[in-house]
């Protein structure tokens, strides 16, 4: 799938300067590794069989189709038709990271915000905790960096810490101008909350609901906003990719059109990349279900670096629906968050025993960064054998507890449990992906005319681990960095985007009973097997390649991927896929395939425990291993479906 390094590497890339120079003084390696994969024989990946599946339904989901605004900018805007759109900038996902780009960028051109759900359904819409800022005289832009350095277990990319606890709270102050309203204390001040890992109050939040907010008031600027339009339920397939001189250029995405089941092609002089997470690659996880790593597969498939993937954040205290008094009727598909912000508050962990647990664990107790927490949580539970354990905030005053935590009170008092005098039933689940697309200062890639920004990339401020409420910060640092450069490639651009691209890449098509063999019935066995192939995957996921790994388990999940990777394409090919067909679960589906097997990979490679990484093989830290993991695209690729981008790289003139 992949050549991987353990440690910086230097990419050839004269957009990623700063990385190149911290790659070389870090590992002396010397700058082959990007120039080799950017010269691979990519027209050769072109004849391998391609393949994707289809979805039968769409969820329950309402279908909204939002409103589609004129386009000013764009001198391509008369040949737009139901199926090719030509915008300068195309954004994958709105999501506090794609919508704040949108906004910015729209001032420059015309802007296609492609989404595959409804547009408000993201991760950002669910985060609890808040936006963490330097905002109060007696903190300081070094306090924070410290924090977020320690929490990143001395892995994070100092200047990127740098340049995201400087540039955050102006960050911050424009949200709010944009209509973003956020608690103010009595003072009349903004009201600054403290997360496990902080050494300040500095925590910027709307009750218990920040993301919500935040995504609302970003969501109704793009909706006054003219030169954005946005299409909801549209599910981004795979880069459209060009080689020439040697380095890769995106021109855009394909889509599926969920409501129309119409493949919708792109084409565009910048693409951002803000699709989020992956949580999905776990069963139990935070994330809704739009978070299938879909950004992170499809610039691996486009050559695109990726770096860290072994960080995976559980968070320590989701919601056990297990111990409500009630249960709820049908699982959720995501599982309901119990912030940090409640330890943060006094919240004190307790097993079933009533024993209080922390202190045996680490002196900071409860507010210990989420890794230590995960992992004593995870202790307690194997040998107890219980299945969660209790969060308590009933000594607090109530009214305070109310005020604080409407959403969470609301939710637990659905399923018989108050909060104000019952203790929480809590378990980890998957949270935050800290790797993902290797970033530079500028969210540019190694890819020309692709930028990422927000869950789906790695900058490097995160290290092994990320501070709490520091990701929104990184979206909207990351997101407004991105701006100028992608205005330049624009502009660099010219007519370079014209309309006889469109015609280059073969279209993916929707599958049709009839292609099928097995009529209606091929499908749905197909749409079955697909659905048990995901939950089969989270299984291997979650008992190899959880909160305490080895590398025996990690070779066992390394194969037991593989296997069930062969067998679902194999199914499927039997049924009479053609190799271009495309569908919502199955392009998802290769999608967790190949993140899972990204994470797997990187675990295997860091040989010691760091951060959230934690391996009983090597329990300890290494100093000499103190470098990223960095996964560069391999000439030899492994003939999988999700290995492989659906539309062939062409050669650019
Ligand atoms: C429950 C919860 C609580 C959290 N609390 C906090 C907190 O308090 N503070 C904090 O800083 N962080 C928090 N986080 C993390 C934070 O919310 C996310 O990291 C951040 O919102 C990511 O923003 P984003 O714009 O990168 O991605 P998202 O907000 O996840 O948006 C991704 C977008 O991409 C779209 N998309 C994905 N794949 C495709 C595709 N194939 N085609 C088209 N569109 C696609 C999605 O539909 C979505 O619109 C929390 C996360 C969760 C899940």
């Amino acid at each position: 799938m992949a050549n991987l390094t353990n440690g910086f590497a230097s990419l050839q890339c004269a957009r990623l300067m700063h990385i190149e120079k911290v790659h070389m003084q870090a590992s002396g390696l010397p700058s082959l590794c990007f120039r080799r994969c950017a010269q691979l024989d990519i027209s050769r990946l072109g004849s391998m069989p391609r393949f994707m599946g289809a979805r039968s339904t769409c969820g329950s989901q309402q279908h909204v189709r939002h409103r589609v605004s004129p386009i000013r900018a764009s001198t391509l805007s008369c040949l737009q038709d139901d199926t090719t759109k030509f915008f300068d900038f195309v954004v994958i996902g709105s999501g506090v990271a794609g919508l704040r780009y949108a906004l910015e960028v729209s001032k420059h051109g015309s802007v296609a915000i492609i989404t595959k759900a409804e547009p408000h359904e993201s991760n950002t819409n669910y985060a609890q905790g808040g936006v963490s800022a330097v905002l109060c005289p007696s903190d300081s832009v070094e306090s924070h960096m410290k924090d977020t350095i320690v929490a990143g277990a001395y892995l994070c990319d100092e200047e990127t810490v740098r340049i995201v606890c400087t540039e955050g709270p102006e960050r911050v102050k424009e949200l709010i101008a944009m209509g973003a309203s956020f608690d103010h204390g009595e003072d009349g001040r903004l009201h600054l909350a403290r997360e496990g890992g902080h050494s300040h109050n500095r925590i910027v939040h709307s009750a218990d609901m920040t993301g919500r907010e935040i995504e609302r008031a970003l969501l109704q600027a793009v909706d006054n906003d003219d030169n954005i339009s946005l299409f909801g339920h549209h599910f981004a397939i795979d880069l459209l990719t060009c080689q020439k001189n040697g380095e890769i250029y995106c021109y855009g995405v394909d889509s599926i059109d969920v409501e129309t089941q119409k493949v919708v092609r792109f084409i565009s002089k910048v693409t951002l990349l803000a699709s989020g997470g992956a949580g999905h690659i776990y069963p139990t996880t935070t994330n809704p279900p739009v978070a299938t790593g879909d950004g992170i597969a499809m610039s691996h498939r486009a050559q695109a670096v990726i770096s860290n993937m072994e960080f995976v954040q559980f968070h320590p205290t989701a919601l056990s629906d297990e111990g409500l008094p009630i249960k709820p009727s049908i699982r959720r598909e995501n599982a309901f968050l119990i912030t940090e912000a409640v330890r943060g508050d006094g919240g004190i962990l307790y097993n079933q025993s009533m024993e209080r647990f922390m202190p045996l664990y680490d002196d900071r107790a409860e507010l210990a960064p989420r890794d230590v927490v995960a992992r004593s949580i995870d202790d307690q539970l194997k040998k107890r054998g219980e299945s969660y354990v209790l969060l308590d905030i009933s000594h607090r005053p109530r009214d305070k507890v109310l005020a604080h935590f409407p959403n969470i009170a609301a939710e637990c008092l659905r399923y018989g449990l108050d909060i104000t005098r019952q203790p929480i039933p809590v378990v980890p689940a998957a949270h935050y992906m800290c790797g993902g697309v290797r970033a530079g200062l500028q969210g540019e890639t190694n890819v020309r005319g692709l930028y990422v920004a927000g869950e789906v990339a790695c900058t490097g401020l995160h290290g092994a681990n990320r501070l709490a409420s520091n990701s929104l910060l990184e979206a909207l640092v990351f997101a407004r960095r991105a701006v100028q450069p992608s205005i330049d490639h624009m502009l660099d651009a010219g007519a370079g985007a014209d309309a006889s691209l469109a015609a280059r890449w073969a279209r993916p098509t929707l599958p049709s009973p009839s292609a099928l063999g097995g009529g209606g019935g091929a499908l749905s066995e197909i749409v079955a097997r697909t659905r048990r192939t995901r939950a089969e995957l989270q299984a291997v996921m979650w008992e190899y390649v959880g909160i305490v790994r080895s590398t025996g388990r990690l070779k066992q999940a390394e194969w037991r991927i593989s296997d069930l990777e062969s067998e679902w394409e194999a199914f499927l090919f039997r049924r009479g896929w053609a190799p271009t067909t495309v569908g919502v679960e199955a392009c998802e589906m290769r999608n967790l395939f190949c993140c899972a097997k990204l994470v797997v990979k990187s675990a295997l490679a860091r040989r010691e425990s760091r951060g959230l990484h934690f391996t009983e093989d090597f329990p300890y830290l290494e100093e000499s291993r103190r470098k990223p993991t960095v996964i560069f695209p391999d000439a030899v690729q492994e003939l999988t479906w999700s290995s492989k981008p659906l539309q062939r790289q062409l050669q650019c003139k």
